[in-house]
């Protein structure tokens, strides 16, 4: 059944057209790669699935409601860097994510509540593989480790869709591989929908179901930017 739905999607900031009638369906349980030149609009996309950015004309839609720029247990991302926080332990940091606007900081959780998210955050650090890295500052990780830190801070709140921006651009290959499995697998287990940004293309259909091509007018490299879909 169909997740996302975008109906005729602009986005323009002045003068300029970043994304021009986007009208696509995703759906549940996908696993979606864009990929595209720098500029394309790539990062904008994934800006209106978080509800970060409205459309300039034109619908974002989530199980047919429009979506809204609030914080959203539906949602976790993962940014090629700077996901996670150096002053907090790998633990504090996977507990991070189950914050959420006004809902109360989990330092202030008590009794049960405080459990349970105790709990949630050690099965994440058990599903990324950093169980015996709890106590570390993401400084002592490795790269992959911080991706993989990241990972578990985004799908704590078990979100339905997880957006990827760029998340292995910075990884050494044999460790890219590693993350690909990782990410697979919480794919399958999770029944996630997972909307993925990647300059690498060769990753995008290896890892999707779908890959979207976004391109910039080839006419004229200063005129505003096209969309292009294909599915495969
Ligand atoms: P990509 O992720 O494919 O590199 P982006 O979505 O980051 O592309 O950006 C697409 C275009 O939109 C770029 O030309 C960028 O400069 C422009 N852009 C993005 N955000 C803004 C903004 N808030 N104001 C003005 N221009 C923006
Ligand atoms: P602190 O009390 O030091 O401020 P927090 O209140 O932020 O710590 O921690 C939230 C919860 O996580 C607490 O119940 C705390 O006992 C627990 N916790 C913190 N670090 C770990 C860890 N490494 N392993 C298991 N539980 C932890």
């Amino acid at each position: 059944s169909t997740l996302l739905s975008f109906r005729d999607v602009w986005v323009e900031y002045g003068e300029k057209v970043v994304l021009e009638r986007v009208s696509l369906d995703i759906e549940e349980g996908s696993f979606v790669s864009v990929v595209g030149p720098s500029g394309a609009g790539k990062s904008t996309f994934l800006r209106l699935i978080l509800g970060q950015e409205g459309p300039t004309r034109g619908k974002v839609l989530l199980d047919d409601v429009a979506l809204k720029p609030e914080c959203n247990p539906d949602r976790g991302v993962v940014f090629q860097r700077y996901s996670v926080f150096p002053h907090l332990t790998v633990f504090k940091n996977v507990l991070f994510g189950l914050e959420c606007g006004a809902a109360p900081f989990t330092a202030r959780l008590f009794g049960a509540r405080r459990k349970a998210a105790v709990e949630q955050a050690m099965e994440m650090l058990d599903a990324v593989g950093l169980a015996h890295s709890r106590d570390a500052y993401p400084a002592q990780l490795s790269g992959g480790m911080q991706q993989r830190l990241a990972i578990a801070q985004a799908l704590i709140k078990h979100p339905r869709i997880l957006l990827l921006d760029e998340p292995f651009g910075a990884l050494d290959p044999g460790i890219r591989l590693d993350m690909h499995a990782l990410v697979t697998g919480l794919w399958q287990e999770r029944g996630l929908t997972i909307v993925m940004v990647t300059h690498d293309i060769h990753e995008a259909f290896k890892l999707s179901t779908r890959v979207l091509a976004f391109d910039k007018r080839r006419h004229d490299p200063h005129a505003p930017h096209r969309f292009g879909a294909t599915a495969t």
